[in-house]
């Protein structure tokens, strides 16, 4: 089977009800996101980074995979697909996805303050302020924030190398080191972007656009790989 690597941001989630940030001129659900997504934020206000981050589970748990997520489920039947997220929200695992790393965390964990290796699922939507870690230290939520290393990315790059296609969706490509990823794609490989924006772009090889939300892009892309229509 050929190897389907897809990277995927904010944008697939965006037709679950799940806002991307971009869209919003640089705030995030109203909140400032060098506030709320910055280890200094934490540092001045984490009351603050924990409310948002439990609206955000909260919202989460309201919100289901979209066609785009269920897309990618339905291309396991004739590809080896494994996605690369800089989502922390679990909509691809949800959606039934064997294969997903996340880059940037995952809003359903919380981790250990100083033990960042201590990694729990949280129960519920919460992460209240004297939860603590088994050894005794108060929790934060498990995602990376802007300023932080991104402890998968070597897996990424990893998968990335091995791509025979690369699709990319619903990432403005701002949001480094993830948008240098398509660079470690072989040379020559089919590379598709899905995005309803134009999105700036800079590497010389051939890509091919899809100027569509996720749910009618990843559609377009599903005919073009399979020759087959989508049963929903
Ligand atoms: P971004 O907000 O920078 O860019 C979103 C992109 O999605 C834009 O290019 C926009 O044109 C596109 N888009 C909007 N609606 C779309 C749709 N219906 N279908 C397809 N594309 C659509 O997001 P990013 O590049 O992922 O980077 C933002 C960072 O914010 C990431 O690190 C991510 O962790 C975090 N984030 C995550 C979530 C989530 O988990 N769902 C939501 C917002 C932000």
């Amino acid at each position: 089977m050929q190897k389907l690597v897809v990277l995927t941001g904010a944008g697939i989630s965006a037709e679950s009800g799940i806002r991307t940030f971009r869209d919003m001129g640089g705030l995030w659900e109203e909140y400032d996101i060098m506030e709320v997504a910055s280890p200094e934020g934490w540092e001045k206000n984490p009351v603050l980074v924990q409310k948002f981050y439990n609206e955000r589970r909260k919202q989460l748990l309201e919100s289901e995979p979209n066609r785009a997520h269920r897309t990618l489920v339905e291309l396991e039947k004739y590809f080896d697909v494994e996605i690369i997220t800089q989502n922390i929200d679990d909509l691809h695992e949800r959606a039934g996805s064997k294969k997903v790393l996340h880059l940037h965390g995952e809003l359903r964990k919380a981790q250990s303050t100083r033990y960042p290796e201590l990694v729990y699922e949280i129960d519920g939507w919460e992460i209240r302020e004297d939860d603590r870690c088994e050894k005794g230290f108060p929790l934060r939520p498990h995602v990376v924030w802007f300023g932080e290393l991104v402890p998968a990315m070597d897996s990424a790059v990893e998968i990335s190398m091995s791509a025979d296609i690369f699709v990319i969706i619903g990432t403005s490509l701002n949001v480094y080191p993830a948008a240098g990823l398509v660079d470690y794609t072989p040379d020559g490989i089919p590379i598709y972007l899905i995005d309803p924006e134009d999105i700036q772009y800079y590497r010389k090889q051939d890509i091919k656009i899809i100027k569509e939300k996720a749910g009618k892009g990843t559609g377009v892309l599903f005919e073009e790989l399979t020759g087959n229509k989508l049963s929903f």
